[in-house]
């Protein structure tokens, strides 16, 4: 292992992510979905906002971002630190930087678990806007430490649209909601191929299967991004896709440049919901109660919570007009489970009906003001 374990405490200012304003989790359920393709084109449109980027690549078996984003100036040592490679104006810092680009990474866990740890906190991050962390593929337990250790804003979600996709990438999102980290939305990528002759979007990989994922979570689809060659064109060859060289779709550059925006919406608007929920607890049976941070208090009827579900099963997901007879609801419904989801939503499972139900704080706070 090149890099070396340092134990002692560093003297000077204190490296690591402490003036990073907002650590974000790229993550996907497996590999191949295009996780680091939306890592780096995310984070090439957030620099092109004018904001200050970093990528720690934590894919520490299959770190590809140091030739899609080849280095305009090599990490370097500092000391007891580390300061992060300079690549198209994003701080980075990759695995791919300490060894050969086809020597294979045989890392086990608790050692995969200590390099990523002298990533987050012996690197001089410095005074970033974003710190995006490319995460490994999978739910194991570098993955687990890594949720825990960073401390994330949230997780942006990476899936294709099929369904084999789907099945992991909700493992993905159990594993961040067992940690208590938000899921900011979903990104689709390869949803369609642009016929460039016709304009048609053909699907290639079948149809909605990120709107079912966000809709099933209760978080914003942030962009479905299309098939597009200069994609992974501009990643073989390391050219910045945001480069006119590039050959890039209008379409796609304007896919990530809104995404990139609704990220920092999302993490504004996660932040405020946060501070809004002091606690909840049932007076009865057939009842919730949410003290809020305001200090007002909301008793809710459960059966009037089952008849807002918001779950894909009991609210259309194209139009967002309810399927579900409110009149099917028993008034006398309980809740075998409440469960918190982060800390901006709670699951609600009714004994009769549906189970699925992801109420998010902001939604609760919008019914008791409907009161
Ligand atoms: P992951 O990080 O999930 O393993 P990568 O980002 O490395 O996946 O992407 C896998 C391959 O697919 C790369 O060669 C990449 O250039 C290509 N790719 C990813 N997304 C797209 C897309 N929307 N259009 C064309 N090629 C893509």
């Amino acid at each position: 292992m090149p890099l070396p374990l340092i134990k002692e405490q560093p003297l000077g200012p204190l490296p690591g992510t402490g003036q990073v304003k907002h650590l974000v989790a790229i993550a996907a359920g497996k590999g191949g979905v295009g996780k680091s393709t939306v890592t780096v084109n995310i984070a090439l449109a957030l620099k092109e906002k004018g904001l200050k980027v970093g990528i720690l690549d934590a894919d520490l078996y299959g770190p590809s971002l140091r030739r899609m984003l080849p280095e305009d100036r090599l990490p370097a040592q500092a000391g007891k630190n580390l300061v992060p490679a300079l690549c198209a104006g994003i701080s980075m810092i990759s695995m791919g930087f300490f060894r050969r680009q086809d020597e294979a990474a045989a890392v086990r866990a608790p050692i995969a678990n200590g390099v990523i740890s002298q990533f987050l906190n012996q690197v001089d991050w410095g005074p970033l806007d974003y710190l995006l962390i490319d995460f490994p593929p999978g739910t194991g337990d570098v993955q687990l430490t890594l949720a825990q250790q960073a401390r994330l804003s949230g997780a942006v979600m990476v899936t294709t649209p099929q369904e084999v996709a789907l099945m992991d990438v909700r493992k993905a999102i159990h594993l961040f909601h067992q940690v208590k980290v938000p899921v900011i939305g979903i990104i689709e990528n390869m949803s369609y191929f642009l016929e460039p002759r016709t304009g048609e979007k053909l699907y290639l990989f079948g149809r909605q299967g990120g709107e079912r994922l966000a809709a099933e979570n209760g978080v914003p689809l942030l962009g479905q991004i299309p098939v597009d060659p200069a994609l992974s064109r501009s990643g073989d060859q390391g050219i910045s896709l945001f480069s006119e060289q590039s050959g890039a779709q209008p379409e796609t550059l304007q896919t990530f440049r809104n995404a990139a925006e609704q990220v920092g919406e999302e993490i504004k608007r996660i932040a405020q919901q946060q501070g809004m929920l002091s606690k909840f607890y049932q007076k009865n049976p057939r009842t919730l109660t949410i003290e809020w941070l305001d200090g007002q208090e909301t008793e809710f009827r459960l059966s009037d919570l089952q008849k807002h579900c918001p779950c894909a099963a009991c609210v259309d997901e194209m139009t967002g007009k309810p399927l579900l007879d409110p009149h099917s609801v028993r008034e006398d419904v309980g809740a075998s489970q409440i469960i918190p989801i982060g800390r901006y939503a709670m699951r609600i499972r009714y004994t009769s009906g549906c189970s699925h139900g992801i109420y998010t704080y902001d939604m609760l706070y919008q019914l008791r003001d409907k009161r």
